[in-house]
């Protein structure tokens, strides 16, 4: 394990903030110091100060294994990209995760740990956690937690500091939540600091150099590359991101908004990219062909208007998937001045589901959010296209 604070390590944390990187903490013991009390854990006022700061530089997640309402209680007035709690269930997994079975294990954990001083059953909704803190005889008391819990049917165990959390089978870990907020966010890496035995599913996703793992407190046993001393040092560690990347100022909504468009604009045009190298065709270009898959015998006409853009962008696309022989032209049966298109057998081989795509990314990112926001989003898109498309028009107008 390295110290990522020291001189030696510096180029690593430069390299990560040169990259489209995604910072993720956990809170307990990392942002915010472990007290007896974990209703009284807050962070300090710098690391508050510091945080802010970062989380404007960098997109920034909070995994934590308190409740999603808790640990955000605790995190506001900061600008988060997201706020994860229960270990990876809450918000992304709340609705497929019925409370139920964790309302029946808790009349079953206090019939057997009811009666042991200290020992301190929390109810987080979606999952529990069995405190033993503050019991007399700390090694005592895990011992009749651990068997209290595994005699529940169905749970996973995530041990923890003083703590035994109990999940339902199957429930994500904080590694899966890592890796579904690094592609909410569009970020090809990610640096992810954790001091405790559930942050080693995080740590253990390891991805080739893409993930930057630290621990608070070094461990030989730990899957993190790197660690910082203690929990004080979550404030240099924060200051030395910030110091690498300043943060941008506040640029107001359509600013910050034009911003996102442009981030979007960047990834559609490099996956097209990637995609031409892989799967031979480019982004619009196999747009093209699954519209046509699914409705053949369009004009260039119609197609154009079913894209949202104009004919002669489609002119060019159109030329080179003929010349490649996945599309064919003939005269429309009905109206012999009018050639309408489709897919020709080669065409129709390429018109199918297929990794890596555009469109799978869509699929996976758009599958994930609650329909209500997607629909909002929609909304937002749509106004847009048809006010900068006026524009457009007006203006080719003013000059014809
Ligand atoms: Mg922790």
């Amino acid at each position: 394990m390295r110290h990522v604070l020291a001189r030696a390590q510096r180029h690593v944390l430069e390299r990560f903030a040169r990259s489209r990187t995604l910072l993720a903490l956990d809170y307990d013991g990392t942002l915010a110091p472990i007290v007896t009390d974990p209703d009284r854990a807050a962070m300090r006022a710098s690391t508050r100060r510091l945080l802010g700061q970062v989380a404007r530089a960098y997109p920034s997640v909070v995994i934590s294994g308190r409740s999603r309402r808790d640990v955000a209680r605790r995190l506001q007035g900061i600008a988060l990209a997201a706020v994860v709690g229960n270990h990876g269930l809450e918000p992304w997994h709340a609705e497929a995760r019925p409370a139920g079975a964790v309302r029946r294990w808790i009349p079953l954990l206090r019939g057997q740990l009811g009666g042991i001083p200290g020992v301190v059953i929390e109810d987080k909704g979606l999952s529990l956690a069995i405190h033993y803190r503050n019991a007399h005889d700390r090694k005592q008391a895990r011992a009749k937690v651990l068997a209290a819990a595994a005699r529940l049917d169905r749970v996973r165990l995530l041990g923890g500091k003083q703590v035994l959390n109990v999940l339902p089978a199957g429930a994500p870990d904080k590694g899966r939540a890592l890796e579904q907020a690094r592609v909410r966010q569009a970020c090809d890496v990610a640096i992810y600091v954790g001091d405790d035995e559930t942050d080693e599913d995080a740590f253990g996703l390891g991805r080739n150099g893409r993930l930057l793992a630290i621990r608070v407190g070094r461990k030989r046993a730990s899957s993190a590359a790197y660690y910082v001393r203690t929990q004080a040092e979550i404030d240099l560690l924060l200051g030395r991101l910030l110091a690498l990347r300043p943060s941008s100022p506040p640029l107001g909504e359509a600013l910050e908004f034009m911003r996102l468009l442009w981030a979007v604009d960047h990834g559609l045009q490099s996956r097209s990219k990637r995609m031409a190298a892989t799967l031979g065709v480019t982004g619009p270009q196999r747009l093209v062909i699954r519209i046509l898959g699914r409705s053949p015998g369009l004009s260039a006409g119609q197609l154009a208007r079913v894209l949202h853009v104009h004919p002669s962008t489609l002119t060019g696309i159109l030329r080179r998937l003929e010349r490649r022989g996945l599309l064919t032209r003939r005269r429309d049966p009905r109206d012999a001045r009018r050639a309408v298109l489709g897919l020709s057998a080669a065409g129709r081989r390429l018109d199918v589901a297929a990794a890596g795509t555009v469109e799978s990314v869509m699929g996976d990112v758009l599958g994930s959010l609650p329909r209500k926001r997607l629909l909002a989003a929609r909304e937002v898109l749509l106004a847009l296209a048809r006010r900068l498309n006026r524009k457009a028009a007006d203006r080719d107008g003013v000059r014809s």
